[in-house]
C-alpha cells in the first residue's frame, strides 16, 4: 500500500498534468481589466482595415500618419544627428515602408525589428482582362488569384477593384475605395444544376482558376462573328471614368478584393471579422506601437525597427518582398546617419546584434476542426499572443526553428510585463504547414522567433480575430521594443 507521502506526490502529479500549457492559457477575456483600451485599439485598427485593402493603401496610411506625427522621412534626407527618441520611416516603392525609433544605444549594436508583410491573399486582374460571353451578354473580368487561397470561398462575394494604372504618359492612377463605386463578382453555379457540373469534383476544385470570372457589366448579344458589344462598353465606362484605353491595362496592379468592412463578431462583440487581418494585424502592432512611442516621448534603448515587407503571400520574392535587399540598402543609410562609415562589416554586425520577431497571423483552434491541431501546442481565439518556435512544413523544412536562447528570452520578458502568451505551433505533423518572412531575417544572421495573433477563417474573404488578443499584441511589441532583452 502506498504511504500517505507517495499519494501526495502523485495528486500533486496530476494536478500538474491538468494542462500542460495553462500558464500560457488563462482566458485574456475574462482577467483583462482595460476594457476601454480594448474598445479603443479595436475602433482605430477596424478604421485602418476599412481603409488599407492593399499593401499600397497600407503604405500610403502609415507615411501620412507618421509625416503628421513628426516621423522624419529619410527619403528626404536630414541634416541632424540621430537623437535617441527620434522617430523616421522609409519607403520602398510605394508598396513596402520601414519604421523606426532612433535608440539609445548606438545601432552598430543591434536593433530590435518586427518584421510583418502588407500584402494579402486576393483575386488580381489578368493583364489582358475584360472580355465579353457571346452567349449571355455579359462582360467578364479574367483573375488569376494571389496568394493560398481557397478558391470556392471567393465566389458570390461583392468585390471591389483596387490598384494602380501606369498610362502611356506615365501619369498614375489609383483607383478603389470611393464610396458607391460599382461592385463586381464571380458567380457560382446554382445547387439545381451542380449534380454532374461541380458536385462530384474536389473540394478544391470546386471551382477552377480559369472559372474564377467576375461579372463587369452586361449588354446584348453581338451579331454572327462581331466583338461582343459589352466589351466596348466597359472600356467606354473606364476611358470616361479614368480616362484610360484598354492597353493601359497591360500596365497595372490591380485586384479585386472582399468589399465587406470590418464589423464585430458576436453577441459580446469580442472578436473582428475582416478581409486582411493576415498581415496587417501584424503590422498595426509593429507600427502602432512605434508611432505610441513617439506620442508618449517614450526612448528606447536600443533602435526599434517595424519591417512592413510587400509579397510574403507568394514567397518574398520581388523588390518590395523580404528577400530584397532594400533594407540592407537601409540600414547602411542609417549606420551613415549614425556617423559610420556605413560599410559591409558594419552592416553585418548591426545585423548580427539585433533581435527579430517575425510577426504573422497564426492558426486558432477550429471548432470543428479539432482533429487537424495538437491541443496542447496549439493556440485559441482570446489566450493571447502566440510564441512560435518554428513553421515550415514535412520536418520543419524552410523553418526558422527559433533558438531555445531566444524563446527563453522572450518568455521570460512577457511573464514580467504580463503578457499573456501562448505557445503554438501551426498544425499537427505532416497535417500541411506554412512560412514567414523569419528564415529571411534569420539569414541577415539576427535572433528570430516568431509571434503571432491566431485566426479563424486564415486567408479567407473574412478572417476572424479576437479584439483582446489585438491588445495584447500591440502591448507585447511595447514592450519588445522598449525592454528587451532583460538586463
Ligand atoms: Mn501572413
Ligand atoms: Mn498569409
Amino acid at each position: 500500500m502506498p504511504g500517505e507521502g507517495d499519494q501526495k506526490v502523485k495528486k500533486k502529479r496530476s494536478r500538474a498534468r491538468k494542462d500542460p500549457n495553462e500558464w500560457g492559457k488563462k482566458w485574456l477575456v475574462d482577467t483583462i481589466d482595460d476594457r476601454e483600451g480594448v474598445e479603443e485599439t479595436s475602433s482605430i485598427y477596424m478604421d485602418l482595415l476599412d481603409r488599407c485593402r492593399t499593401e499600397r493603401e497600407s503604405v500610403a496610411y502609415w507615411r501620412d500618419l507618421l509625416k503628421e506625427n513628426g516621423f522624419l522621412d529619410l527619403r528626404e534626407g536630414s541634416n541632424d544627428d540621430p537623437v535617441p527618441g527620434t522617430g523616421f520611416f522609409l519607403t520602398n516603392r510605394d508598396r513596402e515602408i520601414l519604421i523606426g525609433i532612433v535608440g539609445e544605444t548606438p545601432l552598430i549594436d543591434g536593433a530590435n525589428f518586427v518584421a510583418t508583410h502588407l500584402d494579402s491573399p486576393r483575386i488580381d486582374l489578368k493583364p489582358i482582362p475584360i472580355d465579353g460571353d457571346r452567349d449571355t451578354g455579359l462582360g467578364i473580368l479574367r483573375t488569376h488569384y494571389y496568394g493560398g487561397i481557397k478558391k470556392y470561398h471567393w465566389v458570390n462575394i461583392p468585390l471591389s477593384l483596387h490598384g494602380r494604372i501606369v498610362k502611356e504618359d506615365g501619369t498614375c492612377i489609383d483607383i478603389g475605395g470611393e464610396e458607391n463605386e460599382p461592385i463586381f463578382v464571380i458567380p457560382d453555379l446554382l445547387p439545381h444544376l451542380s449534380r454532374k457540373a461541380q458536385n462530384e469534383r474536389k473540394l478544391s476544385d470546386g471551382i477552377r482558376g480559369e472559372e474564377m470570372l467576375a461579372l463587369c457589366g452586361l449588354s446584348s448579344i453581338p451579331e454572327e462573328d462581331n466583338r461582343p458589344p459589352i466589351i466596348e462598353e466597359v472600356l467606354e465606362h473606364l476611358n470616361s471614368r479614368y480616362g484610360i484605353h484598354e492597353e493601359d491595362l497591360i500596365s497595372s496592379d490591380l485586384c479585386l478584393v472582399p468589399t465587406q468592412g470590418s464589423r464585430d463578431i458576436g453577441l459580446d462583440r469580442g472578436l473582428i471579422g475582416s478581409y486582411g487581418h493576415d498581415n496587417r494585424v501584424s503590422a498595426f502592432c509593429a507600427s502602432q506601437s512605434l508611432l505610441l512611442m513617439a506620442k508618449e516621448g517614450v526612448v528606447p534603448k536600443r533602435w526599434s525597427i517595424a519591417l512592413n515587407f510587400d509579397k510574403e503571400e507568394i514567397g518574398s520574392d520581388g523588390n518590395t518582398g523580404a528577400k530584397s535587399q532594400f533594407l540592407e540598402l537601409a540600414l547602411y543609410a542609417l549606420l551613415d546617419w549614425s556617423g559610420h562609415r556605413g560599410n559591409r562589416r558594419e552592416l553585418l554586425r548591426t545585423c548580427s546584434r539585433s533581435f527579430c520577431i517575425s510577426a504573422d497571423v497564426k492558426s486558432a483552434l477550429n471548432p470543428t476542426f479539432k482533429g487537424v491541431q495538437d491541443i496542447r501546442n496549439s493556440a485559441r481565439l482570446g489566450a493571447g499572443i502566440t510564441i512560435t518556435k518554428y513553421t515550415g512544413r514535412g520536418g520543419k523544412s524552410g523553418a526558422n526553428d527559433a533558438s531555445a536562447e531566444m524563446v527563453g528570452g522572450l518568455r521570460r520578458l512577457y511573464n514580467k510585463e504580463g503578457i499573456n502568451w501562448v505557445m503554438q505551433e501551426t498544425g499537427k505533423v505532416d497535417a500541411g504547414g506554412g512560412g514567414t518572412v523569419a528564415k529571411f531575417m534569420a539569414s541577415r544572421n539576427m535572433d528570430v522567433v516568431d509571434n503571432g495573433l491566431p485566426l479563424l477563417s486564415m486567408h479567407s474573404p473574412f478572417e476572424i480575430l479576437a479584439k483582446v488578443d489585438l491588445y495584447m499584441g500591440l502591448k507585447a511589441f511595447s514592450s519588445f521594443y522598449t525592454k528587451y532583452p532583460l538586463e
